[in-house]
């Protein structure tokens, strides 16, 4: 699955918010968007007006490149979404937000897990309630992961639980709108797709 691999402050410069893509180093100031906080490149000081067309295009790169997600399957995303009932903006954030990878990320950021005991390395797997995601009991004993296991725990969204002693976490249930804390307005992804 192919996956953009180039230098990824610049994506959080470009748009203007932290997209957290660097790990501990987004929590410091060493944190280049603290530093320039102004877009990259020869002309990104100077000033710009976006036009109704650039601002729904900003902000579903900016949907986007949170999610690590590539053009085309971001769309597929929307498609779904869209044909889904229900508020689609809502569905849409529902759908990037329940990515294995996100709801890994979220957990321990890191690798080697199961869903439901089934080993699943597909990052787009898309978990639902119940769905009980952990550390392999073969990859628990790499000193990484000891480490993670005594790292002060970072705060979870309610629809997620943890159970370190266990290796795992537990899909509570489907999240809700203000839990999903990803700094986009959905309604100008909507109408970007809508043109
Ligand atoms: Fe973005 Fe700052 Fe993290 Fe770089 S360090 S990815 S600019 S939040």
């Amino acid at each position: 699955m192919a996956r953009y691999t180039g230098p990824v402050c610049r994506l959080c410069r470009r748009e203007g918010v932290k997209l957290y893509l660097k790990g501990d180093k987004c929590f410091t100031d060493k944190c280049p968007l603290t530093r320039r906080a102004y877009p990259p490149g020869q002309h990104g000081q100077g000033r710009r007006k976006l036009s109704e067309y650039g601002v729904q295009l900003r902000e579903k790169q900016k949907a986007r490149r949170t999610y690590g997600i590539m053009e085309g399957q971001f769309s597929r995303y929307f498609g779904k979404a869209s044909a889904k009932k229900g508020v689609t903006g809502e569905l849409l954030l529902q759908l990037l937000e329940r990515r294995l990878d996100n709801v890994v990320y979220r957990l321990v950021r890191h690798n080697h897990f199961a869903v439901n005991g089934r080993r699943v390395n597909i990052p787009s797997f898309s978990v639902k309630p119940g769905d009980v995601v952990e550390v392999r009991e073969a990859s628990r004993q790499k000193p990484r992961f000891k480490v993670m296991l005594e790292a002060p725990l970072r705060t979870l969204p309610a629809w997620l639980d943890v159970q370190r002693d266990q290796w795992r976490g537990t899909v509570v249930r489907m999240p809700t709108r203000d839990e999903i804390d990803t700094p986009v307005q959905e309604q100008l992804i909507i109408e970007y797709y809508s043109r």
